[in-house]
């Protein structure tokens, strides 16, 4: 049997014309079974995987480009709450069709971000289906300086780098839910549909921080998975959360749920202690907004936390 060399078509074509691009620091790339990555000397690799599903995580319709940016954006802030440094991506693309249009407008946004974040697409998967995209993402972290879960104390400060609930509201007007000035309205579909991973603030807090966590499911959810993992009690006073202008023009009580529940918001929230707060501020938060307690801290009325995709009544 002999095998030639033959011309890229169909699947190997696309993937040629949209993800082959130059690398900075990958051993090998796309192109062969599996990528070689070499993390620099004295670093973790720190690895996450996201996958957007249409019509769960995004609404059908959405603009290829932020999609294409929120999809590693997502994974970014992933990296950003381990205080890792981007690396690597690997992409799985699941679509219904070969579109060409769809999938450049997508890769201009993925590429746009990646390029800041000196990011290299190492790989992927490309295949036929309901429209889904998976990226995984692999930073460099000195091991010792990773932001885990695990490791705020009684007494702490909690923290934001920014307001909540600004593209729960978004996602609200687009589906008709609530309506927004036009610039309101604007600004939180850009927080929806394109976050900013705040990479530069996760890098900041190593050695800073005792615990963070980004918010993609809502803040109480995610303050309870911090919680949870470190075995302490998390108060957080409503009225010292971050306020955002742009939700002034919503209803007062799906405000108080959008900032507390509502999710993909992508801002860090982090615990460190209380003489840590001006190494803190300068890493760019907004301030102490809340207190980590060990005695009892006041219980938010709230409706729920967070999204759960598998809780008992989720869709
Ligand atoms: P395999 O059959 O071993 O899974 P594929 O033929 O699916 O390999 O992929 C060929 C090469 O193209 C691999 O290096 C893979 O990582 C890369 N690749 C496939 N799809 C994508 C994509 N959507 N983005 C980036 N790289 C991709
Ligand atoms: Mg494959």
């Amino acid at each position: 049997m002999t095998v030639r060399p033959a011309a890229a078509t169909g699947e190997f074509a696309l993937i040629a014309r949209h993800f082959v691009r130059p690398l900075a620091h990958t051993r090998l790339g796309i192109g062969d079974d599996a990528a070689l990555l070499a993390p620099r000397a004295g670093h973790t690799l720190a690895v996450s995987t996201d996958l957007l599903v249409e019509g769960t995580h995004f609404l059908p319709g959405t603009d290829a480009c932020r999609l294409g940016h929120k999809t590693l954006a997502v994974n970014l802030s992933d990296l950003a709450a381990m205080g890792a440094t981007p690396r690597w991506a690997f992409l799985a693309v699941a679509l219904p069709e070969a579109d060409d249009a769809w999938l450049a407008a997508f890769a201009d946004g993925f590429f746009a971000l990646a390029a800041a974040h000196g990011v290299d697409l190492a790989g992927g998967d490309t295949t036929r289906g309901p429209r889904a995209l998976c990226v995984t993402v692999a930073g460099e972290v000195p091991e010792a300086a990773a932001l885990r879960r695990d490791g705020a104390r009684a007494g702490d400060d909690v923290w934001l780098t920014g307001c909540t609930g600004e593209a729960a509201a978004g996602l609200a007007v687009l589906q008709g839910r609530a309506t927004l000035d036009a610039a309101d309205a604007a600004h939180c579909r850009a927080r929806l549909e394109a976050p900013t991973p705040r990479v530069a603030a996760g890098l900041a807090l190593r050695g800073i921080a005792t615990a963070a966590i980004d918010v993609s499911d809502g803040l109480l959810a995610d303050a309870g998975h911090i919680a949870v993992r470190s075995q302490v009690r998390i108060a957080i006073e409503r009225a010292r959360l971050p306020q955002s202008s742009a939700l002034a023009g919503l209803d007062a009580r799906m405000r108080a749920d959008a900032v507390v529940a509502g999710g993909d918001d992508y801002e860090l929230l982090l615990c460190a202690p209380r003489d840590a707060r001006a190494a803190v501020d300068a890493a760019g938060t907004d301030g102490p907004r809340a207190e980590l307690c060990d005695r009892d801290g006041r219980v938010l009325p709230v409706a729920r936390t967070g999204f759960d995709h598998f809780a008992a009544g989720a869709a």
